[in-house]
């Protein structure tokens, strides 16, 4: 990775995520949605009982490992993320610009992104040549229009948190 720059513009900074709890509020299912996204074989396992190993802590405080059997698919976008996002169908090159943005939050397991960000994103998904007209301008004012992918503005940004 190359040099990070300064960042001057921090808290001033758009994010936007997707609000899972906008769903349910607009008569739509998270899960659903989210479930459709994913690849055959993911669709085919949803609701097998696998093993998962989680951690907690035991008497004395320290962090063991536990294992649990769970529901397959009971945090869809974690499957889209470490499994679907990287099969070669999930970056369909043809999708519409907001297909594409919810896939890309996803593949990043909905970390708030920027305008900037997703418009960089975009880019490298859709082939040079596209002719779709990809400016952060074009980015955002979908972004605002968003009335069925649940895609807001994050209010605090979990990356630009400052530690102090
Ligand atoms: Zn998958």
């Amino acid at each position: 990775m190359a040099q990070q720059p300064e960042r001057e513009e921090t808290a001033a900074v758009q994010h936007y995520a997707i609000a899972p709890e906008w769903f349910p509020a607009h008569q739509r299912d998270f899960p659903a949605t989210v479930q459709s996204r994913m690849c055959p074989s993911c669709q085919a396992r949803l609701g097998t009982e696998v093993e998962e190993r989680v951690p907690s802590s035991d008497a004395a405080g320290r962090v063991v490992f536990e294992s649990r059997r769970v529901r397959y698919g009971a945090d869809p976008v974690a499957v889209v993320a470490e499994h679907c996002a990287t099969q070669p169908a999930y970056r369909n090159v043809r999708l519409p610009l907001m297909e594409i943005i919810f896939r890309l939050l996803l593949a990043n397991r909905n970390r708030p992104m920027t305008v900037e960000e997703i418009t960089q994103q975009v880019m490298e998904w859709v082939r040079p040549g596209d002719g779709r007209i990809i400016t952060p301008l074009v980015i955002e004012r979908l972004l605002q229009a968003d009335d069925f992918y649940g895609i807001r503005p994050v209010e605090e940004p979990r990356s630009m948190r400052l530690v102090s």
